[in-house]
């Protein structure tokens, strides 16, 4: 062959020994021996890789060790947290369906729900997470899907999965949960009946601010269903983010042990601050759905809010002050981060829009990295001090 051609041909063969790493497979097609084999992929009679937005090794073994951890018996990844939330929708939701969906949800989220479902003839409706009556009487006969959150963001509610497991089944919806919060070592929402999950793996799955991701799984035939719509519609989460987002499953467990211990020892420091008119955490005993939380969440998580008593110039001094602590929109990351709804992401809703998602003024939400815990209460209590 000419240089130019071997420069372009040559290529690592697979070596006896296995790598210790996973391998990544950064290829975007996989090459067939024969037409016979190229067509036995196409016609679905065996399980080889075609096409890396179809599926690719490197993907699927995030996808298979983040089911072996929500006890899910199939998933597929998508590129970001809210390809994922779209897809869901779209694969089991046509004209004339009904979704219910908790008030408090991610911003996107509530941002395709009604703008972008209305297109498509999809109707929904919001109810209150803690209102049980409420969730029963917006049940109608063309109600497909329920979606929650829980812990909710950023206000960190907690909706009973057993509860709203039972009703979904009743009533024959598909109850799909956004587990990106709790992540699956700490709440397995699949085991009180969820039939979806999905992810946003930009949070505490990657764990350290790096790569976008997500994920949905499921039962093997409603994944199918997503497989189907992913196939076709492109969202599939790139190899090299996926072999990042692999490796990190492999920490999930003692990162989030590590989160939910600083956060509780700080939640519990705080609490009675006198700059502070309420402080919430799921496994505070204070926290109105605590014995909830203690029943389906093995830990408390890495999220803490709180009201300052100054309102809205309060959280910006809060901000401005901090000497540690991250002022940034992400969250989930070994840094600790502040952020300030009511002045960033939701500063263009007005006064009572925020309320109505329970985003008062003086709203400030903590993910509690694994810095010390000394240094990270330290930070928040001098920054307290101005405001
Ligand atoms: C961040 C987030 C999402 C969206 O995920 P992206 O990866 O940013 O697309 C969805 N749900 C919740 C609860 C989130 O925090």
């Amino acid at each position: 062959m000419h240089p130019i051609t071997e420069a372009i041909r040559i290529q690592t063969e697979r070596t006896r020994q296995m790598e210790h790493a996973s391998p990544l497979f950064l290829t975007s097609s996989f090459v067939f021996d024969s037409a016979e084999e190229m067509r036995a992929a196409f016609a679905d009679e065996n399980d080889d890789n075609i096409y890396s937005r179809f599926s690719n090794p490197t993907v699927q073994e995030f996808v298979d060790r983040l089911c072996a951890l929500e006890g899910a018996e199939a998933g597929f990844a998508t590129a970001s947290g809210m390809s994922a939330v779209f897809a869901s929708f779209l694969s089991f939701l046509k004209k004339g369906d009904h979704l219910i969906s908790c008030n408090a949800i991610f911003g996107s989220t509530h941002t395709i729900i009604t703008k972008y479902l209305p297109k498509f003839g999809i109707e929904y409706s919001y109810v209150p997470t803690g209102d049980q009556d409420a969730w029963e009487s917006a049940i109608r006969p063309n109600t497909k899907m329920i979606y929650i959150e829980t812990p909710t963001n950023p206000g960190l509610d907690i909706i009973d999965l057993e509860w709203v497991g039972k009703l979904a089944m009743k009533n024959k919806i598909l109850l799909n949960v956004d587990n990106c919060f709790a992540t699956p070592v700490n709440q397995r929402p699949l085991d009180y009946g969820a039939d979806l999950i999905v992810h946003s793996a930009t949070k505490w799955i990657d764990g350290q601010g790096r790569v976008l991701g997500g994920a949905i799984l499921g039962r093997k035939e409603l994944i199918h269903e997503v497989y189907l719509f992913c196939r076709s519609t492109g969202p599939a989460l790139s190899p090299f983010n996926a072999w990042v987002l692999s490796k990190s499953l492999e920490t999930l467990d003692v990162r989030m042990e590590r989160h939910s211990s600083n956060a509780l020892y700080i939640a519990e420091k705080l609490e009675n601050h006198p700059h502070l008119s309420w402080l919430k955490y799921p496994y505070l005993p204070s926290h109105l759905q605590y014995a909830i939380a203690l029943r389906q969440m093995k830990n408390g998580g890495g999220i803490i809010c709180f009201e300052l008593k100054g309102g809205l110039e309060s959280g910006r001094k809060f901000m401005d002050n901090l000497k540690m602590l991250s002022r940034t929109a992400n969250l989930g990351d070994t840094r600790s981060i502040a952020s300030h709804p009511a002045s960033t992401t939701h500063a263009k809703l007005t006064e009572e829009e925020r309320m109505a998602v329970n985003i008062s003024p003086g709203l400030i939400r903590i993910s509690v990295g694994l810095e010390h815990r000394e240094d990270i209460l330290q930070d928040i209590l001098q920054t307290l001090d101005h405001c």
